[in-house]
C-alpha cells in the first residue's frame, strides 16, 4: 500500500502572500507542527489531534487535477509544517509531474536541503522572529539554499521584531526577497513602514496578508 498524508483542509483560493500573492492556488493543508508560536493562527492545524483525514498520493492526484482544469497551476503546502510530513517529497514529485508549481511554506525549523532534489519547490520560509518566542528552533543554515524564487517571510509582532528582521538579513544575507508581515491586530502596518524607512531597510518588502483584509481575520479555508 502507499504512504498516506494528514490533510487538514484542502481549497482553492488566492495566495495572501510571497511571490505569487494574488494569484489563484490550490491550498493543501496538512496537520501537525512542530512549533507553538505565541500568534498562530492556524492553532487547530497544529496539535496531534487536528482534525485530518489520511489521504493518498492518488487522492491528491485527483484533487490537483481537478484543480488544474479549473485553471489553477499554483499548488501551496502548507500547515501547521508540511515539511514533517513522512514522504512529502513524493506529493511535490506528483504535483510537479502533473504541472503543477508547488511551493512550500515552511516555518524555518526545518532543514530544507533533503527537500531540494529531484523536484525543487519554490520554499516561502518564515524566520520566527523574538515575539513567536520560537526564534531558537530556527534552522539558520536554510538561508544559504534560497534562490531568487524563494522568498524569507519575517512574521513581525512587535518594533522589536522588525529591528531583529535586520540584524538577521545581514547576518545571512539570503538571496531571495525578504517580506515583512505584520501580525494581524498586533503592530500598526504604518508602525513597520516607519521603522523601514529610519532603519534605511530598502531590501524588505512590506506585505500585509491579503486574505485577512478580503475575509473575517478568523475565516477558514479561504
Ligand atoms: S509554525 Fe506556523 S503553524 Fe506552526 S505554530 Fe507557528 S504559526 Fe502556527
Amino acid at each position: 500500500m502507499g504512504h498516506t498524508f494528514k490533510l487538514a483542509e484542502h481549497f482553492i483560493s488566492i495566495n495572501g502572500e510571497g511571490q505569487c500573492a494574488g494569484e489563484l492556488a490550490l491550498f493543501l493543508r496538512f496537520a501537525g507542527c512542530n512549533l507553538r508560536c505565541d500568534w498562530c493562527d492556524t492553532a487547530w492545524a497544529c496539535g496531534k489531534d487536528a482534525p485530518h483525514a489520511l489521504v493518498s498520493l492518488h487522492r491528491i492526484a485527483e484533487i490537483a487535477e481537478d484543480a488544474l482544469a479549473n485553471g489553477v497551476r499554483n499548488v501551496t503546502l502548507t500547515g501547521g509544517e508540511p515539511l514533517l510530513q513522512p514522504h512529502i517529497n513524493e506529493v511535490i514529485g506528483r504535483l510537479s509531474g502533473l504541472g503543477m508549481q508547488p511551493e512550500i511554506e515552511t516555518n524555518g525549523s526545518v532543514p530544507l536541503e533533503a527537500f531540494c532534489a529531484p523536484h525543487r519547490p519554490k520554499f516561502t520560509m518564515d524566520y520566527k522572529l523574538p515575539s513567536s518566542k520560537m526564534e531558537q528552533h530556527m534552522c539558520t543554515e536554510n538561508f544559504a539554499l534560497l534562490h531568487e524564487w524563494d522568498t524569507v517571510k519575517f512574521v513581525c509582532g512587535s518594533r522589536a521584531d522588525v529591528f531583529r528582521a535586520k540584524e538577521i538579513a545581514e547576518q545571512y544575507k539570503p538571496q531571495c526577497p525578504l517580506y515583512l508581515s505584520p501580525v494581524f491586530g498586533r503592530i500598526d502596518p504604518a508602525e513597520i513602514v516607519e521603522i523601514m524607512k529610519e532603519q534605511k531597510m530598502g531590501s524588505f518588502r512590506l506585505q500585509l496578508q491579503l486574505h485577512k483584509l478580503i475575509w473575517d481575520p478568523a475565516a477558514r479555508g479561504v
